[in-house]
């Protein structure tokens, strides 16, 4: 049995973009997974902590087969292999990977929460979250198109190809 898996990827670091590319043929690397979409790389401004470099950000969407805790250990894995270090909230970082929604799962584990709890007021996941996947509802939260226009305050602008 698959799932459906958008995953969300950030990075403000040491070559940003080249940062997301590595992560996402590491993504795709992974056993059981397979990629099935790859948003644009967009630039959007830090949330919380404003005395840093601007993101890089993207979504891709994978199929899996892995359980939402075992796909996460993978996703750790890789941002490790990037050199994350973890410092303090909203610090920049070399890479940010998260499942922002495993199928229609909705649970409130501690260290895992589908979908991702800010995932519905973030444009830096709403919009390319939105370019590979139109009609997406997020479950308890409404639909992707609804929710982008309420971010029209955050800096964002998607990168050319
Ligand atoms: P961050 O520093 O933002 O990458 O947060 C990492 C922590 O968030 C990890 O300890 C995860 O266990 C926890 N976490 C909770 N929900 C999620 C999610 N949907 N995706 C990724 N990490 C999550």
């Amino acid at each position: 049995m698959q799932e459906h898996v958008y995953i969300g990827l950030g990075s403000n670091l040491d070559d940003p973009a080249g940062r997301l590319h590595r992560a996402i043929a590491a993504i795709a690397a992974i056993a059981g997974v397979e990629l099935r979409a790859v948003s644009s790389f967009y630039a959007s401004a830090p949330l919380g902590y404003d005395a840093q470099p601007d993101f890089v950000n993207a979504v891709v969407e994978v199929a899996t087969s892995l359980a939402p805790r075992a796909l996460l250990d993978q996703l750790q894995r890789i941002e490790q292999l990037q050199g994350r270090q973890r410092s303090f909230a909203n610090a920049p970082r070399t890479l940010d990977l998260d499942i922002v929604l495993y199928g229609g799962l909705q649970q409130s584990d501690a260290d895992l929460l589908l979908p991702h709890p800010r995932c519905h007021e973030r444009a830096f996941v709403l919009l390319p979250l939105h370019e590979i996947a139109p009609d997406y509802v997020i479950p308890g939260r409404g639909p992707v198109a609804g929710l982008i226009a309420a971010c029209g305050d955050q800096r964002i602008a998607r990168l050319g190809d």
